[in-house]
Parts: structure tokens; C-alpha cells; sequence
């Protein structure tokens, strides 16, 4: 990395606390390797052609103490790797996973590249990452690159994530490399050249199950003591000094992150697609999208990533129960610093309860019912069962619902709440069966807090507008043609994805259009990326 025109970047205090807490491989040529006895690799980027910055999410910036965009393509040089800012030290990180249940060794930082940590004047720390910025050791046989198709789709959605409330890595910029990458997006045989692109991500760190993983798996213990006491001291500092108490306080605290988060997911029909233990964080952020989508119809069965077709094990009802199967296999990689069975349990069981809870707060705020009654367990289950009998846009029949007051009407007029969300006619059976729940709907809220207050309480838990996986191709569609004016409109619609926004209702409060039905990027999503 090469020095040049200063950016904001350069006037910013940067610091290494994952260099400093945990030892570095000592090799310093990028290939392919085992790396054991270490954490990390120093790496820098490899350099692009013509950087070019595409996208940039001004509250990141804001975070980071940057402010504004005055000299884009000096900053595209930064965030594209082929230039240093002063104080960064880009390395990569080893992790392992178990990746579609089964574990596989060592992966690692294979195509992202951390350059360290901004230190704030409050003490807050964001490490910035960029995600394609060209082969680690951690490669393998991959190139290290990304193609703007899955940038664009990790840069909205880590936005529009965080501006429904869901914790989730950040993304500061997308910045195109003007090279292109060799990819066959459906796995068909069929590869092709695809536009490049880095995005820079942002989170307090990127540390994941996996790199838990990958030194209980080398019997490593003296290292998982490290990272044990580097995650504590970074990130969990109220949980008493080191030692077996504080470890099982960590567990339980990522316990109780993951199953908040999960229970987030649930709420705004996130599926990630990919739940491998190498892309759970252990702040219980979302991280790492690939082939996520968001429920149109609802359908806990369904899942975008065709690389999960047949298990289907990533679908979105199985999620929760994939996060406490994931915290099992954390368990067991920190057992060697609690060595108390008992306990580590016991933390699983509470993953349950604490899930349970979360969930049951999100429906009385998704149904506006105040508080929860020991007969609405009937009131949601027939509401499922209502959004699952034909094919229901999940999104569009709870922000109904949310717009809805409580008095009552005849049976047209409520089938006219629910009828943008339907994505086939009702029969006279199920017509019924709507009208009655909505009826008993009705009847419970009516009473509770008035209508306006409510619907405020409703409105703020069911988003007007999420990402879709047909609005981001439409974005990519129109990025790869030099385009980005679709992809800068739909940035700024999913910023406020709880307000009406008149000027979007047209183009994005709207079910899935049929075209997108079964066109690669909309219904099907793999891994390549
Ligand atoms: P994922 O399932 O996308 O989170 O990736 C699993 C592993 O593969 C991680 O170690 C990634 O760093 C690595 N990986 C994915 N794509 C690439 C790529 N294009 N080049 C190098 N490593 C990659
Ligand atoms: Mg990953």
C-alpha cells in the first residue's frame, strides 16, 4: 500500500487491540496454509484498477467521525485497499466452522481485510473491513474478490438492517474496482466475467463463533484463553475479571444476543441464508450476507439460498433453533475454560426461554395488544395460519393490520385490509376464516390503547418497507449498466423503512411483481459470490 492524497481517514486515531491481545502468524508471503499458533496474518490489499466510489451511508461516516464526502475518489483509493490511510495495519483473521452441520476445519478471512480499529473520543471502537479486497492465506483455492452483485446486496442490507433496529455490521462505503471477476453465479457451468467491488464493512469487530472454534479445535488452549480475554476486556467489560465465571458470563451474554436476534429476524422476515458457526458474531450481529432474502408469501419452509435446497436447514422458521444449535457448538469450543457441563447447559436451556420472551413481546407490538394475554397463544397461531392458507406478503399484512382501526365493519371492508398483501384470491372458506380473526383482532385491541397510539406502537414494529430481493436486483441491474440512481433511491427508502414515504408507496409497498418469481437474484440466490 502506497501513501497519497490525505482523506479523512488519515485524521482519524487508529489503534490494533486484536494485533496487540493475540499473536501473529509469523509467515509473512500470502498462500494457501494451515496457520495455527496464531490469530491473525498481516495481508494488505491487492490493488485495483479504477476504483470508484459507487455508494456511501453517511451515518457510518457520522459514526466514524467522518464528515462528508469532499475528495470521493482519493477516499475510493482508501476503501478499494490500494492506498493506506496513516495508522492503518491490514491484517486477516483465522477462524474455523461448522458449516451446513458438519465442521470443516480451518476457513478464516478469506476475502475480507481488516485495517484496524477507530478509536472515538467517547472510547467507542469500529473496525473497518473491506470485503473483496483480494486473496489472504485464508483464501484457499478463491480469488478474494467480490462481485458488485453481492456488494450491493451486503451494502443496503447491513443499512436497511440497521435502520429496522436489527443489529448488524455496519457498511460505510461500495466502492467498484473496474476489474471484473470470474463467476457462475447459479453453479450451472456456465462462468462469467462479472463487475468487481470492495465494500467497507464497519462493526465494533468481526469476531466470530468460528474463531472460538478453530483454537478449541487445535487444542489451543492457551489461545482460546487470549481470545477469551481479548473478547471479554473489547466487548463484555462488566462481566468481572477473567477466569471460568467471567467465560460462562460471556456464553450467556452471546446466548442472550443471539436469541434477541433471532427473534429480531423473526420479526422483520429476515433469513440469512447462511448460518454456518462461521458467520454468527459473538456481539449477535447480523453478519456476513450472502444469499439472504426476506419472506414475501409467508413461509417458515421457505429459504432464498438454492445451495440449501434439499435440507433446507437455513429456512426461516428454523432459525431460532439454528442459533441454539450453533451456541451448542460455542459451548463445547469454550468448555475447556468453564470445564462445568452443568453450566454450560444450562445457559443452552435458557436460550429458550429468553427466545420466548423476545418473541412474545414482538407479537403483542406487531398485533398492537398492549400486553400479552394467555389466550392470544390462539390469537397468533390462527393469524399464522391465516397468512399461510394462501400464499400472504408477510411485510404488507401486518403494516395492514398496523394502519387498521379497531372498530368494526362489515366483512368487505375487512377483506379490503388484507387484500394488497394476498398474492392469490381467497375462497369463500378462507374469506370467512380472515373476517372472523380480524373480527377477534378487532374485539381484543379495542379497549386497549386508543387507535392512534396503537397504530404508532404497531407501526414502529412492523417495517412499511424492507429489502427485497427484487429491489436490490432492480438496483444491481440498473449498477452494472453505470446506473445508480435506482440503487441510491432504494438506499434512501430502506433508511426510514418505518415511515410512510408517499413518493416510495408505489414502487416498493408492493408484493413481489410476478416477473421476479423465479429469476435468478429474486427467488434464487447460491453462495457464489
Ligand atoms: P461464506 O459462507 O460466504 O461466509 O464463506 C465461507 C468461507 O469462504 C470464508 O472463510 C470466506 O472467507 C471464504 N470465501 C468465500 N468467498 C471467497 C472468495 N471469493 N475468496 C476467498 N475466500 C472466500
Ligand atoms: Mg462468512
Amino acid at each position: 500500500m502506497a501513501t497519497a492524497t490525505p482523506t479523512p481517514l488519515d485524521e482519524l486515531t487508529w489503534d490494533q487491540s486484536f494485533q496487540r491481545d493475540l499473536p501473529a502468524d509469523p509467515e509473512g508471503e500470502v498462500f494457501p496454509r494451515q496457520v495455527i499458533n496464531a490469530a491473525w496474518s498481516r495481508v494488505a490489499p491487492t490493488p485495483v484498477r479504477a476504483p470508484r466510489l459507487l455508494a456511501w451511508a453517511p451515518e457510518v461516516a457520522e459514526l466514524l467521525g467522518i464528515d462528508g464526502v469532499h475528495a470521493p475518489d482519493a477516499l475510493a483509493q482508501v476503501l478499494s485497499g490500494n492506498v493506506a490511510a496513516q495508522g492503518m495495519a491490514p491484517f486477516a483473521t483465522v477462524y474455523a466452522g461448522h458449516q451446513f452441520g458438519h465442521f470443516a476445519g480451518q476457513l478464516g478471512d478469506g476475502r475480507a481485510i481488516s485495517l484496524g480499529e477507530i478509536v472515538r473520543p467517547d472510547g467507542a471502537r469500529w473496525e473497518l473491513q473491506l470485503k473483496g479486497a483480494g486473496p489472504t492465506p485464508y483464501s484457499r483455492t478463491a480469488d478474494g474478490r467480490a462481485v458488485l452483485r453481492s456488494s450491493v446486496r451486503e451494502f443496503l442490507c447491513s443499512e436497511a438492517m440497521h435502520h429496522l433496529g436489527v443489529p448488524t455490521t455496519r457498511a460505510l462505503s461500495l466502492v467498484g474496482t473496474g476489474e471484473d471477476v470470474v463467476r457462475d453465479m447459479l453453479y450451472s457451468g456456465d462462468p462469467r466475467p462479472e463487475p468487481g467491488a470492495v465494500v467497507c464493512r464497519v462493526a465494533p469487530s468481526f469476531i466470530r463463533f468460528g474463531h472460538f472454534e478453530n483454537f478449541a479445535w487445535r487444542k489451543d488452549h492457551a489461545n482460546l484463553t487470549r481470545l477469551a480475554d481479548h473478547v471479554l476486556a473489547r466487548h463484555y467489560p462488566d462481566l468481572g475479571a477473567p477466569g471460568p465465571d467471567a467465560y460462562l458470563a460471556m456464553l450467556q451474554a452471546i446466548a442472550t444476543h443471539t436469541a434477541t436476534l433471532m427473534a429480531e429476524w423473526m420479526r422483520v422476515g429476515f433469513v440469512h441464508g447462511v448460518m454456518n458457526t462461521d458467520n454468527l458474531s459473538v456481539l449477535g450481529l447480523t453478519i456476513d450476507y450472502g444469499p439472504y432474502g426476506w419472506l414475501e408469501g409467508y413461509d417458515p419452509g421457505w429459504t432464498p439460498n438454492t445451495t440449501d435446497r434439499q435440507g433446507k436447514r437455513y429456512r426461516f422458521g428454523n432459525q431460532p433453533g439454528v442459533g441454539l444449535w450453533n451456541l451448542a457448538r460455542l459451548a463445547e469450543a469454550v468448555y475447556p475454560l468453564v470445564q462445568d457441563e452443568a453450566a454450560l447447559n444450562a445457559v443452552l436451556e435458557g436460550y429458550r426461554d429468553t427466545f420466548a420472551a423476545a418473541q412474545q413481546a414482538i407479537f403483542v407490538a406487531k398485533l398492537g395488544l398492549g400486553a400479552w394475554r394467555p389466550e392470544d397463544d390462539d390469537l397468533v397461531t390462527d393469524w399464522l395460519a391465516c397468512l399461510s392458507a394462501v400464499e400472504t406478503d408477510m411485510t404488507l399484512a401486518y403494516r395492514q393490520l398496523s394502519d387498521c382501526t379497531a372498530a368494526d365493519r362489515a366483512p368487505a371492508e375487512w377483506l379490503a385490509v388484507v387484500a394488497p398483501a394476498l398474492y392469490v384470491p381467497l375462497d369463500d372458506a378462507q374469506q370467512a376464516a380472515w373476517v372472523a380473526w380480524l373480527r377477534r383482532w378487532a374485539a381484543r385491541v379495542r379497549g386497549g390503547a386508543p387507535d392512534a397510539a396503537r397504530q404508532a406502537v404497531m407501526r414502529q414494529a412492523n417495517p412499511k418497507y424492507v429489502l427485497r430481493n427484487w429491489m436490490a436486483q432492480l438496483a444491481i441491474d440498473a449498477a452494472e449498466q453505470g446506473d445508480l440512481a435506482p440503487l441510491t433511491r432504494l438506499h434512501a427508502v430502506l433508511r426510514r423503512p418505518y415511515d410512510d414515504q408517499p413518493e416510495a408507496h408505489a414502487d416498493f409497498y408492493q408484493r413481489r411483481p410476478e416477473w421476479a418469481r423465479h429469476k435468478p437474484g429474486c427467488s434464487m440466490l447460491s453462495c457464489s459470490s
